[in-house]
């Protein structure tokens, strides 16, 4: 096994900045914030080579110096791909709107990006069992890369979840539990069992890593596109972690000198019926409280309240981005749209970011000639179809 260099030096409260050690089990913050991974940079930059690290293959863990996994023996692999950009060409002739199709990945979206590095983690920091409350795709993640390596995982599904959901996290080796409450009461119950010493929580941004993985979405697309970023990002935002980890992609590659200054503008879309963040950045507040009633056929942005709001709305102000809601009529015309037209089966909350571009579009928020990529997190063939007509 190659070993890498590894310049992880320690951890930051994303709100406070304080310092935490690294080679520690570490969840939130002191201050009850989501933990950010630091690295000696500079160190990075003075022994790193881009090309060489963008020549080599195994998809996301090609990053290993910018990664906190130190000992290649907790590398979780299962075939990890670069996920492909596919330009629209009958939609929109410009050649400037882009798919990043992320459900190429194994289990089928981009959950594996965190869930990998999160079950890396884990097995180097010794534990043993983890757990975590979800209503779709990152439950299958996590069980598949724990089975992988041997970890156990018990997962906590509200009972309106899909089946097939559940049924392919049960296949891939979790124990699975339906729930009669809403994802906020999983994740109760998940910290309940967290606090006597049963599991160790898993849930999004409880933990340091998974940010880490959803980073190497930024330091791919960076690559992808020739070491430049495009004018704007279109990311269906949910728990916001990939959001926040692009956005913490692009300040540390411009740390290490691999891009330049220019950065996106970062558009956090969610749906009409679950629309916290977009509420939050039209009231110009830096938190988005509860979302009362949440309903989405987009269950992946189906998330009332995000630990990490104030980290999605500091990223997309700062990026002179904004975040914007779109109807499921609009997604699921999206949808329909891209596989006659374009040939690509979106998943709802994929189809959401081309409903919210061309929302964009037609309001002057961006232009034509701006290049515009468009995150397709999940394959369209894990959720319900349109009945024949
Ligand atoms: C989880 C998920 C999202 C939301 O991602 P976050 O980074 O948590 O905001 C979007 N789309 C799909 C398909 C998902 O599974």
């Amino acid at each position: 096994m190659v070993d890498y260099a590894n310049y992880l030096t320690h951890l930051e409260c994303g709100l406070t900045g304080e310092r935490h050690e690294a080679g520690q089990v570490h969840g939130l913050s002191q201050a009850g914030k989501p933990l950010l991974a630091r690295y000696d940079l500079d160190a990075v930059k003075a022994g790193v080579d881009r090309d060489a690290i963008w020549e080599r293959t195994g998809g996301f863990w090609k990053w290993r110096e910018l990664l906190p996994v130190q000992d290649t023996k907790h590398v979780c692999a299962l075939g990890e791909v670069d996920t492909p950009l596919i330009t629209l060409n009958t939609l929109h002739e410009s050649g400037n709107v882009i798919i990043k199709d992320e459900g190429r990945l194994p289990t089928g979206s981009f959950k594996a990006r965190g869930l990998a590095l999160a079950v890396a983690m884990a097995s180097e920091l010794g534990l043993e069992h983890l757990a975590m409350p979800t209503n779709g795709n990152a439950g299958s993640a996590l069980a598949a890369y724990c089975s992988r390596i041997g970890i156990k995982t018990t997962v906590v599904c509200p009972d309106d979840t899909p089946a097939i959901n559940i049924e392919e996290t049960a296949l891939q080796g979790a124990k699975v539990y339906k729930a009669n409450g809403l994802i906020n009461a999983c994740g109760a119950w998940v910290k309940a069992g967290a606090d006597k010493g049963l599991w160790f929580d898993l849930s999004t941004l409880k933990e340091p890593y998974r940010i880490e993985g959803k980073k190497t979405m930024g330091l791919e697309l960076a690559a992808q596109l020739g070491w430049t970023l495009p004018d704007v990002i279109f990311y269906p935002t949910g728990g916001g972690t990939g959001l926040i980890g692009m956005w913490k992609a692009f300040a540390e590659l411009e740390a290490i000198g691999w891009i330049g200054g220019k950065r996106p503008k970062m558009v956090a879309v969610q749906a009409t019926g679950c629309a916290p963040i977009v509420k939050a950045w039209q009231d110009g507040a830096e938190h988005a409280p509860l979302w009362e009633d949440a309903k989405t056929m987009a269950a992946g942005i189906r998330v009332p309240v995000a630990l990490g709001d104030f980290l999605i709305l500091r990223a997309v102000r700062e990026s002179g981005g904004f975040a914007i809601a779109v109807e499921d009529e609009a997604i699921a015309d999206a949808r329909a749209e891209m596989g006659s037209k374009e040939g690509i089966h979106l998943c709802p909350e994929g189809a959401a970011t081309y409903a919210a571009y061309k929302q964009a579009l037609a309001d002057g928020q961006i232009s034509e000639k701006d290049q515009a990529v468009l995150f397709n997190c999940g394959n369209g063939l894990k959720y319900p179809m349109p009945a024949l007509r």
